[in-house]
């Protein structure tokens, strides 16, 4: 979070955030028995407070009256909040637990609403005005919820000008991913509803390809036409010692390879994600063109913020996505416009920011490699 530019400058945040005493009681739920109620519950209340949109500390009010917060929950909370500094909870918390939290690095460089809320309240930086549309989207062809019709509508109806739809391919089985015949299938359903469209909103046909541990892809352009380029990501072996720099540049040069999706592969409390030489990745992008993904998905916020930075450096081009599953998800594209306002991203390197038709071309040089 050290790489922001003089002119955007982050509203300080309060002595305790509730990212992380949200922190704290995933570490206290760790500490019981699994799946006990009293690690649920921390579980519960850690979730309520990275969703809530402003942060508690210096608020009076009951603690217990939030949503999913039990008392055992409140009262830790509580005490959390009167530590007075985000480093005086971890020393509480250390003290708790009678060791230093063991994943405090897979919560670290994560934002919760209230963080993200802060950062796009302070003039400067780009804005969700500046964007025309969301690049990662999935429905309930894949592992998302909504419906492509009901999808389609939402983004119309939020006004936006443009989207890039992504359902998973075949290798991706446990996400139902999908075949060549759906993607057809799929073609024609977007076809219909842009066709139909009142407000001249157009939903390009994409997919999420998986990117094999060669760096090889189950779905591109040149293998199913009816898709117009694909985000790239990777969804196994992340948590292997071993570099894997040569399987992500593999995919970045694959013709049809539009966005390198949640290039790093780390989730919240989970996993810190894949090793690569991340200056090469970022300049082989920069060369083809390839846009790296800013994922919004809070779970995700992949870049994370100090990555993206370093991509800025490299000169790459950045999409901008919530990787929305389901309706309440299509607001994550804050997030990941948050992690471009922390990382200085210019308006101009945000493939989201151009026009449709620019867009449209921009595609179409993917596909020609
Ligand atoms: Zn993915
Ligand atoms: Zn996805």
């Amino acid at each position: 979070m050290s790489a922001v530019p003089a002119a955007f400058r982050v509203p300080p945040a309060p002595p305790v955030t509730n990212n992380r005493v949200a922190a704290a009681l995933l570490a206290l739920a760790a500490a019981e028995e699994p799946g006990g109620r009293a690690s649920s519950e921390y579980r519960a209340a850690a979730r309520t407070l990275r969703e809530l949109g402003a942060d508690l500390f210096g608020r009076r009010f009951a603690l217990a009256s939030l949503p999913e917060v039990s008392p055992r929950a409140a009262d830790a909370i509580g005490s959390f909040l009167a530590c007075g500094s985000d480093e005086n909870v971890d020393d509480a918390l250390a003290a708790m637990l009678d060791h230093t939290d063991p994943a405090a690095g897979r919560k670290r460089d994560f934002l919760s609403r209230a963080d993200a809320d802060r950062i796009l309240s302070a003039p400067g930086g780009l804005t969700r005005a500046n964007l025309c549309g969301d690049l990662h989207l999935h429905t309930d062809r894949s592992d998302g919820r909504l419906p492509l019709a009901s999808l389609h509508r939402a983004l119309e109806r939020r006004g936006d000008c443009y989207a890039l739809l992504t359902d998973h391919a075949r290798d991706c089985a446990v996400a139902g991913g999908l075949f060549p015949a759906d993607f057809r299938a799929q073609r024609r359903e977007v076809d219909l509803l842009n066709a139909k469209g009142l407000f001249g909103f157009k939903m390009f046909l994409g997919a999420e390809a998986n990117i094999a541990e060669d760096g090889t892809l189950d779905v591109t352009p040149r293998n199913v036409p009816e898709v117009e380029a694909v985000v790239a990501s990777v969804h196994t072996d992340l948590r292997s010692p071993r570099d894997q720099t040569a399987r992500l540049v593999r995919a970045i040069e694959t013709p049809g390879v539009a966005i390198l999706g949640h290039p790093k592969g780390r989730l919240y409390d989970m996993r810190s994600g894949l090793r690569a030489d991340w200056p090469r990745v970022f300049s082989v992008a920069a060369a083809h063109g390839v846009a790296v993904e800013l994922n919004g998905c809070p779970e995700r916020l992949d870049l994370p913020p100090a990555l993206a930075a370093l991509a800025v450096g490299s000169g790459c081009l950045f999409s901008l996505s919530s990787d929305a599953h389901a309706a309440a998800h299509l607001s994550f594209l804050d997030f990941g416009l948050a992690v471009a306002r922390l990382a200085g991203i210019p308006a101009s390197r945000v493939v989201n920011t151009f026009s449709r038709d620019r867009f449209a071309e921009w595609l179409e040089e993917r596909r020609a490699g």
